[in-house]
């Protein structure tokens, strides 16, 4: 927690100040019964009206000094704990963004979000109501019970029985009830989650006649999630009717208790009237403690999950640069493996030119995307030297290394922006060159013919454009920075065959320097490679220009003569 703690300190004499307002609207509170005490015993029986309006009258002033005082000190507990919690959240933010890909698969997005969101959330209302009630309510039980004390100690002990038995019981109705409520949370996220699946794939789910099956899905998780919500409901059932009944029980024995010292003749009939304001305070002040032990103990795990990924060590360091420059993209003797089990790429070799186009063909999970993730240095290879640029990607800066590269994959996210900020991309990019890059992507005609072109705002994820306008946008995207080695990872899957061969021919004439790669299930758009990679289980079983595979691998001549029939 050394870390979060430290996001406190610019704020500490603020937090100083606010704690010493809270201290003295506590000393205030604390203060009043003792002055009802007194217009009950000593003024009311002398009559003297007079004294009964002084005091009357302090103990209004003392009541609004103690409102005023604990208003100002919440307003800065809230500021402080908002803006420290705006902090950490943008530095949590930062670290998240220069976390390396194997470190965001280990702590999964959906956890990162939940950090972000639930966790600084947490850890918020930990400072928050530390602030507010981690002064004034010890001081109230403390400072109450002492008061009671040197005054009536047996009522004194009364009061620290009954406080104690609902601190407790609250501590652990609360505690008990609040996993079942994060199990109720998790129910409501898979509620919604299979809500959100159903809407994105609905012609899916249609076409495949899947409905019986989403719904009886859908219904077991709305069940999970009422059974959920009901056992959390039933343990926090008890919460509320237990402190009021430990109050109403607490009332009845002070005034007990009370009668008794009064009536022995060791206490004025006023006091115990304080008493019982005495008690009330204590009591509600014992409840807020129990709450605060809980959202401390929910904090502190909360603040836990933040600094694991704000002191997540850089695990992609930047070696020295070797002397010799190595070829412009290539892997020499490359394998990987993502949980450390089988190896996932084995083996890879292979070299390529400055403007020269390497293809890539395999099966689904034969390691395409894989060999390109390592290109792009998302993960580190576990053994072989990886090139772009002419150089070890290890030995390049995370700046220098992404600025190499433009790359499009499957399922990329579209903003709900202008089609101009899609591809821009937050790069602040001329239109010109945001129009020759829709041009060359095949995009410009259908982007001409929005009525606002390239200022049309899109829906969300690009809902109001088809698989195919969304992937020649994706493509401008990746070509507009002019990037010196570009990627297309099955980027043309939702182009007709013209499409894709005029992208194709498209970027070769306007980016004639680019090396290019290219990841395609269509034997026809890696024809003209000069290199294409045959994947199988992660290895490069054959290479070799169109041509040469035709004639070497039976694979590739298999799945060409299927695919193209006469024009292999
Ligand atoms: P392709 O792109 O050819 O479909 P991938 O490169 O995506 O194949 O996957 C190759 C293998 O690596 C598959 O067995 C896949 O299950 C595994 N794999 C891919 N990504 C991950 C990951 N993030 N964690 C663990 N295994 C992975």
């Amino acid at each position: 927690m050394r870390t979060i703690l430290g996001y406190l300190r610019p704020h500490a004499p603020r937090v100083a100040v606010g704690v010493t307002v809270k201290f003295t609207a506590a000393v205030l509170e604390l203060l009043l019964p003792l002055l009802l005490a007194h217009i009950i015993d000593d003024c009311v029986p002398a009559r003297d009206l007079p004294a009964v309006w002084r005091a009357g009258g302090l103990m209004l002033l003392m009541a609004f000094g103690a409102a005023f005082c604990n208003i100002t000190a919440n307003r800065m507990a809230a500021w402080v704990s908002m803006d420290m919690t705006r902090q950490l959240r943008r530095d949590l933010y930062q670290r998240t963004l220069l976390l390396s890909q194997a470190q965001l698969d280990r702590f999964s997005v959906s956890s990162i979000v939940s950090r972000l969101t639930n966790d600084t959330y947490n850890v918020h209302q930990m400072f928050d109501k530390i602030q507010r009630g981690g002064i004034r309510a010890p001081m109230l039980v403390l400072g109450g019970l002492a008061l009671t004390f040197f005054q009536a100690p047996p009522l004194a002990l009364v009061q620290l029985g009954v406080c104690s038995a609902t601190f407790f019981s609250i501590w652990l109705v609360t505690r008990r009830g609040i996993p079942r409520y994060t199990r109720a949370q998790e129910a409501v996220d898979t509620v919604v989650r299979i809500l959100r699946e159903n809407a994105a794939g609905v012609r899916v789910i249609k076409a495949l006649v899947c409905q019986e099956r989403e719904r009886e899905r859908f219904a077991a998780a709305s069940r999970a999630s009422k059974e959920a919500e009901e056992a959390a409901g039933c343990v926090m059932a008890a919460a509320n009717p237990l402190s009021d009944f430990l109050l109403n029980l607490g009332l009845v024995l002070v005034v007990l208790a009370g009668a008794l010292l009064v009536d022995r003749g060791r206490m004025a009939s006023g006091q115990i009237v304080a008493f019982l304001s005495y008690f009330t305070l204590i009591q509600t002040a014992t409840l807020g403690l129990a709450k605060l032990f809980v959202k401390f103990s929910k904090g502190v795990a909360s603040g836990r999950r933040i600094e694991e990924v704000l002191l997540a060590p850089e695990d992609q360091q930047v070696r020295a640069p070797g002397e010799a420059p190595g070829p412009e993209l290539g892997m020499e003797n490359v394998s990987f493996s993502y949980l450390g089990v089988e190896k996932d790429l084995d083996g890879a070799s292979f070299f390529l030119n400055k403007g020269e186009t390497l293809g890539i063909l395999g099966p689904t999970g034969s390691g395409k995307t894989t060999l390109v993730s390592l290109l792009l240095r998302l993960y580190d290879a576990d053994s072989g030297v990886v090139w772009a640029g002419g150089r070890d990607v290890s030995a390049l800066s995370r700046e220098d290394l992404r600025g190499r590269f433009g790359a499009v994959f499957q399922n990329e996210a579209l903003l709900n922006d202008s089609v101009y900020e899609n591809i821009s991309f937050l790069r602040g990019l001329s239109r010109e060159d945001v129009t020759a890059a829709a041009r060359t992507a095949q995009a410009w005609e259908f982007i001409e013919a929005l009525p606002e072109g390239l200022d049309a705002r899109l829906d969300i994820r690009g809902a109001n454009l088809s698989g195919g306008q969304r992937q020649r946008l994706l493509i401008a995207r990746a070509l507009a920075a002019r990037p010196g080695i570009l990627i297309l990872d099955s980027a043309d899957s939702a182009l007709d065959y013209r499409t894709a061969a005029a992208l194709h021919a498209a970027i070769r004439r306007d980016f004639p320097g680019v090396t290019l790669v290219v990841i395609s299930e269509r034997a026809a758009s890696l024809r003209d490679a000069d290199r294409i990679l045959v994947l199988e289980d992660g290895a490069i079983t054959a290479q070799g220009t169109h041509g040469e595979l035709l004639e070497t691998c039976g694979r590739y001549r298999r799945m060409a003569e299927l695919q193209m029939g006469g024009l292999t």
